[in-house]
């Protein structure tokens, strides 16, 4: 029986991975956890451990992981806890794949310490190759892993390139929901509330990646990610909005054959392909009522109202550290504008400039990506201060 550990269990993409394991339960594809880890919600980790019974837990608080040693007395498993506690859980022996799914730069370490270990990693932390890509997926190639994507665009494009020749791609056409302000002009944008940027049309997300969509820097993002996972540069990578988040992304090919993946907006679907691959198994998504839709749209990004897109695509272009320091604005960015601090637009505005304070020549090292990523972070604190 595979035996898998999830990182960042209490979360959107954890809590619907264990539904997954629950539907597997009992199939051939049965699977069982060996460890579950989480930042500080001790509630729903006790009771997510009571319910797979893992080999292990792990909470990044440390004040957090000692109550949930305490209650969890009875059990007897470890619980580590702090960075070294998450890479612990990453590396455990009696894993033969980890998912990680925790939100943010911080799953950078966990997942490059799985590979270390030799697991294979499913990867839904985009953050993890948008700031470290190089070093992930050189360490994957030494240990000989595979890293599955779980972003549903991501296993979108994965998927039509089973059974084709990645020399053969002629661009890969990277699917955007468009988000809660599609067709917002950049003034109508200035004053939307965090409660508004939070009410996404299609997903049910993390309140991060939420904010991510709606400035489009999640597009942005996963242009990187795809850049990295499927080694195409970014000039073959086309964003093409679409609206009902029905065609989760497509790969043309050089003879302008177009495949794509289909399917209801669930990410129990990717997640479930991630964690059973390379079997296609039932599982509890819904089917796709093709006449009930009727049809399907494409748009061009607004790349005015929209900056970080273009932000992000310029930072992979000019490589380096840059991503990094990106990367690190945007997540103390979207950490201040969801606490009232800054303004919608201010969001493009300090990563932006963040980018550009961002050497692109520097040696790409763990130590390098970390120190790019703080100072990144240390100026966008530094401009709010001000
Ligand atoms: P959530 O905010 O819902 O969950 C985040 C999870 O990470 C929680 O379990 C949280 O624990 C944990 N976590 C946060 N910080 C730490 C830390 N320092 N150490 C250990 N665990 C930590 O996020 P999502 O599930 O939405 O997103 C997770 C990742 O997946 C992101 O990178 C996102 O971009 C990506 N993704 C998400 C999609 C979705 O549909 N949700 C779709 C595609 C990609 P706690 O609960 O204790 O705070
Ligand atoms: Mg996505």
């Amino acid at each position: 029986m595979k035996m898998i550990s999830i990182l960042g269990s209490t979360g959107s993409i954890g809590t619907q991975a264990l539904e997954v394991l629950e539907g597997l339960k009992g199939t051939e594809w049965e699977c069982r956890v060996a460890v579950l880890a989480a930042h500080s919600n001790v509630e729903l980790l006790e009771r997510q451990i009571r319910a797979v019974r893992p080999q292990a837990a792990a909470l990044f608080d440390p004040a957090a992981a000692k109550d949930l040693r305490e209650r969890t007395r009875d059990l007897g498993l470890p619980v580590l806890s702090g960075m070294e506690g998450l890479c612990q859980a990453a590396s455990w022996e009696g894993a033969d794949l980890v998912l990680n799914a925790v939100v943010g730069m911080v799953g950078l370490e966990p997942t490059l310490n799985a590979i270390a270990a030799g697991k294979d990693v499913a990867l839904a932390n985009k953050e993890t190759l948008v700031a470290g890509g190089a070093l992930v997926m050189e360490a994957a190639r030494k240990h000989s892993v595979s890293i599955l994507p779980v972003d549903s665009e991501h296993s979108a494009i994965f998927q039509c390139l089973r059974g084709n020749n990645e020399n053969q791609v002629e661009k890969i056409l990277l699917t955007a929901s468009g988000g809660p302000f599609f067709g917002r002009s950049r003034r109508e944008l200035e004053s939307v509330t965090p409660k508004e940027a939070l009410a996404h049309p299609n997903w049910s997300m993390g309140a991060k990646v939420t904010i991510d969509s709606a400035t489009m820097m999640n597009k942005g993002l996963e242009v990187m990610e795809a850049s990295w996972l499927f080694a195409v540069p970014p000039e073959k990578i086309q964003v093409v909005v679409h609206r009902e988040s029905i065609v989760h992304s497509m790969v043309e090919f050089l003879d302008h054959g177009i495949i794509a993946q289909l399917g209801t907006p669930d990410m129990r679907l990717p997640i479930q392909y991630a964690l059973t691959y390379p079997r296609r198994v039932p599982g509890p998504m819904k089917e796709l009522d093709l006449f009930a839709l009727g049809k399907l749209t494409f748009y061009p990004p607004e790349r005015e109202a929209f900056p970080c897109l273009d932000i992000a695509v310029e930072a992979l272009k000019r490589g380096g550290l840059v991503p990094a320091a990106v990367n690190g604005a945007n997540e103390q960015a979207v950490g201040a504008f969801l606490r009232g601090e800054i303004g919608f637009l201010e969001i493009p505005a300090l990563v932006e400039e963040a980018s550009v304070r961002q050497k692109a020549d520097s040696p790409v090292s763990l130590e390098a990506v970390l120190e790019a990523d703080r100072a990144a972070r240390e100026f966008v604190d530094s401009k709010r201060r001000r």
